[in-house]
């Protein structure tokens, strides 16, 4: 059987995460979350107190960084230098300073050679802002998942009220907003959809849907190969 690569690309709150995740486990594939891998940047700058300006000192940083995805069933966890970072790069402060770690082209191109090496034999599905444009534009399948601001707004405000923080609605569709803007307008590899990406609107459809559509998608290229 064919080992695909699968990319899924789109802004922040559409629902990558967890449809690479029920993707690469219906499918027996490795889920690679590059969104952590810009998060454990910024975490480790930020406990570092290296400046996001300072290009080299980010760049060393990403070398010597020992990045590990574990998956135990449902549960994924990222693990750095050993230590597990999963609760603490989704916190709404590491968002922002992600989207300026990810705007520098030393951190990008460190980060693209580790996602290369990680994705290169296939039979993967890769989730980010830029799979299918820089990462791998050769990916058989490329998937571009939106959905209005509100509804991702709405579905970041419920994920972290359940994990018990307390935010506020209005300001989290206010960040997600602003988060788009800062992805889509850098100058490096900016978020946008790759021109042979199937686009899905995730707005009014569940996870079980766009699942649904998208294991056709794949059984059909399967097929074809
Ligand atoms: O997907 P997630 O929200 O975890 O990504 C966090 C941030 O990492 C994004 O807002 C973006 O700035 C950056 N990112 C990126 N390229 C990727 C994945 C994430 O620039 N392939």
């Amino acid at each position: 059987m064919a080992k695909l690569i699968i990319a899924i690309d789109g802004p922040s709150g559409a629902g990558k995460s967890t449809l690479s995740k029920a993707l690469s486990t219906q499918l027996g594939y490795a889920n690679i979350d590059t969104g952590a891998m810009y998060r454990a940047v910024a975490l480790l700058a930020t406990r570092n107190q290296i400046s996001l300006d300072d290009a080299l000192a980010l760049s060393q940083l990403c070398r010597n960084m020992q990045l590990e995805f574990q998956r135990n069933g449902d549960n994924e966890k990222v693990l750095v230098n050993g230590e597990d970072i999963s609760a603490a790069i989704r916190m709404p402060e590491v968002s922002m300073l992600t989207s300026q770690v990810a705007a520098c082209p030393a951190v990008r191109e460190e980060l693209l050679r580790m996602q290369q090496q990680l994705g290169r034999v296939g039979g993967v599905v890769l989730e980010g802002r830029d799979i299918g444009t820089v990462v791998f534009p050769q990916a058989e399948i490329k998937f571009f998942l939106s959905a209005s601001a509100e509804e991702r707004g709405r579905r970041r405000y419920e994920e972290l009220r359940a994990k018990g923080m307390n935010v506020d609605l209005a300001q989290t569709i206010e960040e997600v907003r602003a988060r788009d803007a800062a992805d889509s307008s850098r100058e490096h590899a900016p978020l946008c959809r790759a021109e042979d990406a199937i686009d899905i609107d995730s707005t009014v459809l569940n996870i079980d849907q766009v699942l649904a559509f998208m294991l056709g998608v794949v059984n059909e290229r399967l097929a074809e190969k």
